[in-house]
């Protein structure tokens, strides 16, 4: 246990840094000192996906690089903008398996609540870039529709927390939930899909903890993280209070060209992950969604890079290459 007195009680609100994020391009730029790039980098237009991005996360970015890997993932850019073919507005079938109370289930045993659509970051490459969040979501209503779900399905034993970022809403209103889950016997598990611990670390504070220590389920956390320099002192610490609070604490990533699509940035990944206590899971192929053509890495590039994995970390490092097929009863392995 970390001893209650080396958690701050009043950090500096998660809230507050939330709302300070830059969400203006040419801020972004010339804090990276690269404002004189605007013109190239910088679409012509608006793109329909603003940017956001935490101050903590843009702190570390390469000052005066352009090709910097975690500026890559939030600028919008002009490739953006073009219709490429086999690229959709909805590339993994979601609109279909969804019930009107944010539920979606399709893989045995669990089921996935899209708790909000909200995110700290907006990731360029993200499949729900285009995702009509209508209001109504699973938390909507004292989660009420999407518990009622739950409770009525005793095949569920895990129930997912997606989005969005589930860990923007409140820890009073992960509270309502998991005092629901609680109270119904088949569920075992929550998972929480978040990329708030790496990009907003502050999240993670002394309030979340306890909730989250004193939940009466097996914890599980999926991190987002891309990149090696995603992680900090920060982040570490995030990841050490999840650890602590009793979740295993897991990372995937999305293979992205010009950001991960190489042996050292994977293999960098795994080790610092694991640095923080976190063990790689997934590397997913991108979803093709509309405006993220230019991140793909192609199925044979792909495999050679998780084959050189293989070759140069231990087995528990290699995270699984898979593939979201819509209509499919789990992640495709490639
Ligand atoms: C990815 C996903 C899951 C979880 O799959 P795992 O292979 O267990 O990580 C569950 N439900 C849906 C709808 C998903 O897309
Ligand atoms: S945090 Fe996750 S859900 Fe949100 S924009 Fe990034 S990839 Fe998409």
């Amino acid at each position: 246990m970390i001893p209650a007195n080396r958690l701050p009680a009043q950090p500096v609100r998660w809230q507050q840094l939330w709302r300070e994020a830059i969400t203006d391009p040419r801020e972004l730029l010339a804090v990276l000192g690269l404002s004189g790039h605007a013109g190239e980098l910088l679409p012509a237009i608006d793109t329909d996906f603003a940017l956001r991005v935490p101050r903590g996360f843009v702190a570390r970015m390469r000052h005066g690089d352009p090709a910097d890997p975690l500026l890559r993932q939030v600028l919008p850019q002009a490739a953006e903008l073009g219709d490429v073919p086999g690229f959709t507005r909805d590339a993994v079938g979601d609109l279909a398996a969804r019930s009107a109370n944010g539920v979606l289930h399709k893989y045995e045993g669990r089921a996935l609540l899209v708790a909000t659509g909200s995110c700290a970051v907006h990731c360029r490459y993200c499949f729900r870039r285009h995702f009509p969040y209508a209001d109504e979501t699973a938390a909507a209503n004292r989660w009420g529709e999407a518990v009622e779900h739950l409770r009525g399905d005793a095949s569920i034993h895990e129930v997912i927390l997606s989005g969005g970022d589930p860990l923007s809403l409140s820890t009073a209103k992960l509270a309502e939930l998991g005092d629901a889950l609680a109270a119904i016997p088949h569920v075992r598990r929550l998972r929480i899909h978040t990329r708030l611990p790496i990009v907003l670390p502050e999240r993670v504070d002394a309030e979340f903890h306890d909730w989250f220590a004193a939940l009466p389920l097996q914890r599980v956390v999926v991190l987002h993280a891309n990149h090696p320099a995603e992680f900090d002192a920060a982040v570490d610490a995030a990841c050490l209070h999840l650890r602590d609070a009793g979740a295993t604490v897991l990372n995937q990533a999305v293979l992205l060209r010009g950001v991960n699509d190489d042996a050292d940035a994977l293999a960098g990944l795994s080790e610092r992950a694991f640095a923080a206590g976190v063990l790689p899971y997934y590397l997913h192929q991108l979803d093709r969604v509309t405006g993220a053509a230019h991140f793909e890495v192609p199925d044979g590039r792909a495999l050679a890079l998780v084959e050189a994995l293989r070759r140069r970390l231990p087995g528990y490092l290699v995270p699984r290459l898979v593939r979201e097929i819509a209509g499919e009863p789990s992640k495709t392995p490639l």
